[in-house]
């Protein structure tokens, strides 16, 4: 069997002109779009993160500003400028670029973002609402790898699905998200006992962890789809946790690093942040 392809770019490119579409309707109503990055220090892989998102949103026709502070920035100060991000009616979406320099708590700047705003879905209000099953702001990565196994030709009703990493940012979201599509899903982590036998049952792995070679081909039931969230440097190349090309000879469909999740995510951000547009201004 040769693995089916997910191709993370070309599913983007497609659900970013459906939203660029809807971008247009909404600025000929007058409302544009705004989604505002705050960036706090000089950290390369931060700067390369935020300026594709505000290229990205540009791109699709939404307005995008990143607010860049210094590397000595107090709590206070970024609590300040959060502040005036929630009271600017022009601003619908608000991310906050982690991880942050030490003297800044990261919970407490999550929580000060308004959860209307809060298009990342970290603020701790959000994370519970989608818990609750209520309207809410779902975690990109997530959002993305939903989307990404819409493309898979397979159902999720009933199959038995794999997370490896119990993050809050990814593998618990994704887990909730998968349950509520009907997947019986199992959530692995560093503690897990038997992790090679669930894996072996399973019809979809999801593995979000950051060790490369983690999954392997004698891990994968013939005919099972892979998604590989797993994003680390490896001789400067960046690598998913999955031996892809092995894995790849037994999956019936599988995500490459990168190209995978990876644009999925900041699709969604702008999802996110033109669905924050839409409820904001009740449309
Ligand atoms: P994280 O917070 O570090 O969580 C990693 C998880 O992996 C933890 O739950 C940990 O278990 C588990 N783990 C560690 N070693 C393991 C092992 N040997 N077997 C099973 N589970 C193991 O990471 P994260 O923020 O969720 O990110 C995970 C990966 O996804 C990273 O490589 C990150 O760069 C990548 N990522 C990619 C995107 C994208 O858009 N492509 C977005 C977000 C993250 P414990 O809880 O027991 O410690």
């Amino acid at each position: 069997m040769v693995a089916k392809v997910l191709d993370g770019r070309e599913i983007a490119k497609n659900y970013r002109a459906g939203l660029q579409e809807e971008v247009e309707k909404l600025k000929s109503e007058g409302i544009t779009p705004n989604l505002t990055v705050v960036l706090v220090g000089n950290d390369g892989a931060s700067q390369s993160y935020v300026n594709n998102k505000k290229k990205s949103a540009e791109k699709i026709g939404m307005k995008s500003e990143i607010i860049h502070l210094e590397e000595t920035t107090t709590e206070e100060e970024l609590l300040k400028v959060i502040d005036q991000l929630n009271n600017d009616t022009e601003v619908h979406g608000i991310l906050v670029q982690v991880p942050l320099p030490k003297q800044i708590e990261e919970t407490k700047i999550l929580e000060a973002i308004s959860p209307e705003k809060d298009v990342d879905g970290f603020s701790p209000i959000n994370i519970g609402r989608l818990y609750a099953g209520m309207e809410t702001y779902i975690p990109c990565t997530p959002l993305g790898i939903m989307e990404i196994l819409k493309n898979a030709d397979m159902s999720l009703e009933g199959a038995d699905v794999a997370v490896i990493g119990r993050s809050h940012i990814v593998g618990q979201p994704v887990a909730k998200l998968l349950t509520d599509a009907n997947a019986t899903v199992t959530l692995l982590h560093s503690r897990s006992k038997n992790m090679k036998e669930v894996l072996k049952r399973s019809d979809v792995i999801v593995s979000a962890v950051g060790k490369p070679g983690l999954v392997t081909k004698e891990d994968v039931k013939p005919g099972a789809v892979i998604v590989d969230v797993g994003n680390t440097v490896v001789d400067g190349k960046l690598t998913g946790d999955v031996m892809y090309d092995e894995v790849a000879e037994v999956a019936s469909a599988i995500t490459p690093v990168p190209g995978g999740v990876g644009p999925l995510t900041i699709t969604m951000v702008l999802n996110n942040t033109l669905l924050a547009a839409k409820r904001i201004n009740n449309k």
